[in-house]
């Protein structure tokens, strides 16, 4: 990978969760530099020109959620959040805040690699994707130019709030949204207190393109805090 590496900055106050962080991903390739508070973490957000942030929200000196909005003042690089097991609301309000992904505590190393990649392939996707307009997904097919979308190359018809839900999630493919996010971005900033909506539409939406409604394969719930299209 040499000069290429991508560069992470670690931001976390455990030391035996930093230190098997820095020792995987240098393993893999990455170059890592760390910090164990948040202030020194906007600070080397600032300096290293990171591909992507590894951040956990229970920091000493300050709250998680607060050094997202601080490096989204500047940056839209990725970050991917490190939480506790009990904190939805706080996993929530990381992700409204602009965090990409979140991995909850205990993960293991496969899973978080996994994450990484998708943040670092989604900070490029979306110019791929309004150049080809093409998104496919299992055996989901859908063309955003001319607004075809296909099961096992079957035309489905959608109304156009399902076709709307789907865009949005395709955009954000591999991301997880929180139902504020989606409320907003398909409804408008007015209906994000109508999380029933979002529910009817996506279970619409699951039995019009999902083989088995109830355990999709790539219309995904992530529990208590969103949704995510699986890539
Ligand atoms: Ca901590």
């Amino acid at each position: 990978m040499a000069k290429s590496d991508p560069v992470v900055i670690v931001i976390e106050d455990d030391p035996p969760i930093r230190r098997f962080l820095r020792t995987s991903l240098s393993t893999q390739g990455f170059t890592v530099f760390e910090a164990d508070s948040g202030k020194q973490g906007i600070i080397e957000a600032g300096i290293r020109k990171p591909d992507l942030v590894i951040l956990d929200l229970g920091l000493p000196d300050m709250d998680g959620v607060d050094v997202i909005k601080a490096i989204r003042r500047w940056s839209k690089l990725p970050i991917i959040i490190l939480s506790a097991r009990s904190s939805e609301q706080q996993k929530i309000d990381a992700l409204d805040a602009g965090a990409d992904d979140y991995l909850t505590k205990p993960f293991g190393f496969g899973e978080l690699l996994a994450r990484i990649r998708v943040a670092l392939r989604h900070s490029i996707n979306p110019q791929e994707l309004s150049q080809t307009g093409e998104f496919a997904t299992a055996n989901l097919k859908v063309n955003l130019h001319n607004r075809v979308v296909s099961i096992d190359d079957q035309e489905i018809h959608l109304t156009p709030i399902q076709y709307r839900l789907l865009t949005v999630l395709i955009k954000n493919a591999g991301r997880v949204l929180t139902q504020q996010q989606i409320l907003k971005e398909v409804w408008g900033p007015s209906y994000q207190e109508n999380a029933h909506y979002l529910r009817i539409y996506m279970s619409q939406l699951r039995q019009k393109l999902e083989a088995d409604p109830a355990q999709p394969k790539f219309l995904l719930t992530e529990s208590g805090v969103g949704y995510r299209l699986k890539v």
